[in-house]
This record gives C-alpha cells, structure tokens and sequence, in this order.
C-alpha cells in the first residue's frame, strides 16, 4: 500500500559563477554522480533527483519554489560543492515549506598529499562553503538535520535514508485525514488535545464521523465480499477450533466496511472507542488489526494523536524488515531478577509484529468491557529485538514527543490463557528509569510501537514539525531527564 519509490528528494548544490564554466562544468558532473549514489544506496527509500547547480540567487528562489509547490517533492539535500554566498539563499529559503538535509561531504575522500593543487582545492572546498550555507540556516532558524561525512560511507547514506523516511512520512502527514468513530473514551485526559493546533502543527485534518453512518456502510457490504474475506482469513490465519465463524463473518463484514468508509474519506488513519458502538454488535478487533496491517494508522478510544503517529511510523517503515503497531503498555513483571513490561491492547494490536515462524491465531473470546457480543481477533507473540514506544502528547502550549527505545524478549513462560496478542519488553536503560522518566515526561499509556524504526527516524521527523522531541534510551539518567524536561519549559515556552 505504501511505495516510497513514488516520492522525490532533489539533491542540490550550491556554487557561484565566480569559478568559471569548466569548473562549474565539473562541479556538475560530481554533484551527479554523489546523487546517483545516493539514490541507488539500499538505505534510500525514495527517488533521488539531481536538480543542477545554482549560481545565482533568482536560480535558487526558482528552485524553492517549485520544490514547495511539487507534490512529489518530499524534500532536499543540499550540499555546497564550491563557495555558494549565502546571501543568495535567504529570498529562496523564505519561500521554501519542505523538509532539507545538509549534506556536508566532499567528492574526494582524501587529500592527494602528492598532487595537491589549487585546481583540486577549487574543487573540494565543502569544508568552508558548507559553513557559509549552515550561517544562514542558523541565522534564519531553519530546522534542518545536518549529515556529515563522506557521501560513498554506509552510515552517510542510512543517515539520508532516515531522513528520507521521515519526510516521507511528514509529506504523508500534509493534508492527511484521521477518522474518528465517536469521541474519546469519557474523562480520559491523554487522549485529548487541541486538533487545530495538530493541524496547524502536523498537518493533519481530525474529523469525527457519527457510528451510523459507518454501520450503514457497514450493512452494505455484499455476502460476496463477506465470504471472500473469510477465504482470506482461512488461507492466512489458522481459526482455533473454539473460533465462532458467525462471530468471524461480523469482523469480516466490518473490515471491508469500514475500508470503503476510509476510502472513500480518503483517510490515512482512524480511532474507534468501545463507548460508541451504537448499531455494532462487537468492537471492531480482527477489522482494525487487518486494516492496520494495510497501513492505516489507528488508535483506540479515539486517540487521534497515536493514530496519526501509527501511521507516521508506518510509512517510515515501508520495505523495512519489522513491523509497526498501536500498543498499550499493559501489565508489568516486576520481579527484580527481570523487570518487564507486557504490552497488549484489549483487541488491537497489528500484525506485522507478528512472530513469523509460528501461524496467527484467529479466536473469539468475551471482552470484559463495553457489554458487547465476543469480538474476533488475531492472537500472536512479537519477535524478540530492539522496538521503540513513541507517544505524541499535547502540553497545551506545544505538543511533545517521547521515545523510549526497549528491547523485546522472549517470554520464559507460554500465555495460554491470554486471548490477544502481547509483546514482551525490557525498557531501557531499565524499567525504573524507564517508566520514571516516561511519566516524568507526561508519556500516554498509548503508543506507536515499532520495530522496523528507531529514535532517529521520529527524531527527524519531530526536527520537521518542530515539535519537542525527548528520548528515553540506555543512556538516560534521570536527574539530567528531568533537567531536559524543566528546560524545555523555557525553550518553548
Ligand atoms: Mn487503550
């Protein structure tokens, strides 16, 4: 569903016409081969286009301006071969909206101690043009990420690439839809916030939907469609004998629902809550986590905020190895020989995160809650290896985000009576500091869980919105946290 292929970062360069066109000529034929290598590295998510060398300053306010009104272009990497007077840029860069890396790299990797002439240092002078374009930057206050290195090394290239992955997303994010069915979950406070602001701020529209409407669309849905969901189902999960397949058929009745419902909205992601449910015999599980397994962000009980961010870190995550998921830090062990956290959600975990060697069960169970029919739902165990939780919260005077890396292991016993599907993890640096600094920090018990992601890529992403951004990880200590917390009062206050 999601093919980063089809969006473009355009790689520019910056120069001047005071070198002459033979070198202008080869400061051409360089920056083309530094963007072909890019675009062809493994950790490049997106088409790559080399966009010419500017030299003048109406050069540069031609090229803003169309990277903001293209909709292809998610973002640029600009890099200053030569000296590029930054004066030049700041017409240009007033008028730019998308995201840019600064790439600080030179063509040649090493001094030719031998040869060295003036030629070749006319030729490899990023050293001091990329300081005359970081000024400028910084005196405009431009959020930008900063990449230094030479271009043909692994760890420049996957730094572009997560880059590139979060522009992706924000470019997503731009004009995006959440649908929400019904409010938020009564007198629950983390799940609100200021939808203007995530507008404004994020990009994305939150609209809610009364449940009616989705239930007649829902009533809709053709026996055929019905049954050639539940061939679906049959081929991919395996149906434990107590399964009750009329129960199945509702959830299957409901995936395809509300998929038409979220097409036809042109929506990106959704929320349900167990409140609203008026004209729906069961909460929405097996539906939510097949349609979240396409790509559509989700978030319980109406929370709009890790919606968005599920599917934020989804399209960060496209082609990646690991899946990504809605998660709800849910019961701890907290034995001192080994602090763990199990993470679940009462129906909606996705299943990317889904063990790979070991079938998905489909099984119907009570769910204790909201005084409906037993709801279907996928039921499996999450691979071990690094994840992160993000949460995106709403401070009032800025939304903030928190990402704590974790390491998921293998539970030590089997769960056999545990009727949904659970993650297991250790938080970094452990679950006292862990926790503490996550409540510290006003952390939901709402999360996007990833482990095709890490902290770099939501990091990056946090830079484009400009939003705070705080990372919980294994060097965290919780004096210093809690410092970072109380300055950042001020930082954006
Ligand atoms: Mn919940």
């Amino acid at each position: 569903m999601i093919d980063l292929k089809q969006q473009e970062i355009w790689f520019v360069t910056g120069s001047q016409h005071l070198y002459g066109p033979k070198t202008l000529q080869q400061v051409a034929v360089n920056s083309k081969e530094i963007a072909t290598a890019i675009g062809a590295s493994a950790a490049m998510p997106a088409t790559v286009v080399f966009k010419g060398v500017m030299k003048t300053p109406d050069e540069i306010t031609d090229l803003c301006q169309a990277a903001s009104a293209d909709r292809k272009c998610v973002g640029l990497i600009f890099w200053c071969h030569t000296f590029s007077p930054a004066k030049m840029w700041i017409r240009g860069f007033g008028l730019l909206t998308k995201p840019f890396v600064h790439l600080h790299t030179q063509y040649g990797r090493d001094i030719p101690w031998g040869e060295i002439d003036m030629d070749y240092m006319n030729l490899n002078q990023a050293a001091h043009g990329d300081r005359e374009f970081g000024f400028i930057c910084t005196r405009m206050r431009k959020q930008r990420k900063v990449v230094v290195g030479h271009w043909k090394e692994t760890a420049v290239q996957e730094d572009l690439g997560v880059w590139a992955r979060a522009a992706c997303a924000w470019a997503d994010a731009q004009g995006g839809r959440v649908v929400r069915f019904g409010d938020n979950m009564r007198e629950v406070a983390v799940t609100e916030g200021d939808k203007v602001e995530a507008q404004m701020k994020l990009g994305y529209a939150i609209n809610g939907y009364g449940v009616g409407d989705l239930v007649a669309c829902i009533n809709a849905v053709s026996d055929a469609d019905v049954a050639a969901t539940m061939k679906e189902y049959e081929a991919r999960f395996q149906i434990v004998s107590s399964a009750n397949r009329d129960k199945i058929k509702v959830q299957a009745r409901y995936e395809v629902g509300m998929r038409a419902f979220l097409k036809d909205k042109g929506a990106m992601a959704f929320t349900t809550t167990f409140e609203d449910l008026h004209g729906l015999l069961q909460l929405p599980g097996l539906a939510v986590q097949r349609l979240m397994a396409e790509g559509y962000g989700f978030g319980a009980e109406g929370d709009w905020k890790t919606a968005a961010l599920v599917r934020a870190t989804k399209v960060m995550s496209a082609g990646l190895k690991g899946g990504t998921s809605f998660m709800e830090d849910y019961t701890y062990h907290m034995d001192p020989a080994g602090q763990r956290v199990l993470g679940a959600h009462m129906l909606e975990v996705c299943p990317t995160i889904a063990e790979t060697d070991k079938p998905v069960r489909l099984e119907t169970h009570p769910l204790g809650i909201g005084g409906k029919d037993d709801p279907a739902r996928l039921v499996f165990n999450t691979p071990s290896g690094p994840a992160i939780n993000a949460s995106l919260i709403d401070m009032g005077n800025r939304f903030r985000m928190i990402v704590n890396a974790v390491d998921v292991v293998k539970p030590a016993h089997a769960l056999p009576k545990l009727p949904v599907a659970q993650a297991l993890w250790i938080p970094q640096p452990n679950l006292a500091v862990g926790a503490g600094a996550w409540i510290y920090a006003g952390g939901a018990h709402h999360t996007a869980f990833s482990q095709a992601v890490d902290a770099r890529h939501i990091e990056d992403y946090c830079s484009m919105a400009n939003i705070e951004f705080v990372l919980i990880d294994k060097d965290t200590k919780l004096r210093e946290f809690k410092n970072e917390l109380r300055w950042n009062e001020v930082a954006y206050k």
